[in-house]
């Protein structure tokens, strides 16, 4: 039997590697333009897909199994009606968090207070959505897929919400972080079917990611 594991390129590509090596999988031809790698386990196989794409490909069984931003992932349910994904394992990766940033000089807090409109750009419209309603801050949402920080330096919007780790990119912008939304990091995402048919090839795997998570 075959687990088929969904992983993207990058930060979670490079932070899965060494879980995966402790848990006694190695991934073969990391550095080939491949698409679907093979492991030292041959019951176990990578395939390498968008970062947006992870959740999508487990849910509908192109994977078994993958690892997921929360950010990607809980934009990816709202988006889906809300039904939530099977995440057994916080793996505690690539952590960050989900945040509001301003052009330096915008007074965000006046704003919200005088009820204004709020121009906001983001990638993850459904959690801004959300986030701004439950506050009652009246917004317009502008769908962007990717340099965030550009938007309000253009006038494009007046705040985004994107990830910040460091805080170095939106300060390299004239940016500030006024408000956050959610702590983040990637969980591993389980697809309802194979959890139960591969239940005997999954729980190894998931026990020795468990262990191999403990400090
Ligand atoms: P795509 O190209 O599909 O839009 P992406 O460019 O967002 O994906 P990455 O930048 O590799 O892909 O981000 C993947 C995940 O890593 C994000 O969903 C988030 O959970 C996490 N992440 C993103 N930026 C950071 C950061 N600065 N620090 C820590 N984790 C991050
Ligand atoms: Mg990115």
């Amino acid at each position: 039997m075959m687990l088929t594991l969904a992983l993207s390129k990058g930060r979670i590509f490079d932070d899965t590697l060494p879980l995966l090596k402790a848990a006694g999988i190695e991934v073969q031809d990391a550095n080939s333009r491949a698409l679907i790698l093979p492991t030292n386990q041959p019951g176990v196989r990578v395939v390498l897909v968008r970062a947006s794409d992870v959740p999508t490909y487990v849910q509908h069984g192109g994977a078994d199994l993958g690892v997921a931003g929360l950010d990607v992932l809980l934009e990816h349910e709202a988006h889906q009606g809300g039904t939530p994904m099977l995440r057994p394992i916080d793996l505690k990766i690539a952590r960050c968090r989900l945040s509001v940033a301003v052009r330096k000089g915008f007074d965000y807090a006046a704003a919200v207070r005088q009820g204004a409109r709020i121009r906001v750009a983001t990638k993850y419209t459904a959690l801004a959505r959300q986030h701004f309603a439950d506050k009652g801050v009246h917004v317009d949402l502008i769908k962007l897929y990717g340099s965030m920080e550009l938007a309000p330096l253009t006038g494009l919007a007046d705040a985004i919400v994107d990830l910040v780790s460091t805080g170095s990119t939106l300060k390299a912008n004239d940016l500030v972080e006024v408000e956050t939304l959610m702590p983040i990091s990637s969980q591993l995402v389980l697809n309802p079917v194979s959890a139960r048919l591969k239940r005997d090839a999954l729980q190894p795997l998931l026990q020795s990611l468990r262990s191999s998570l403990q400090p």
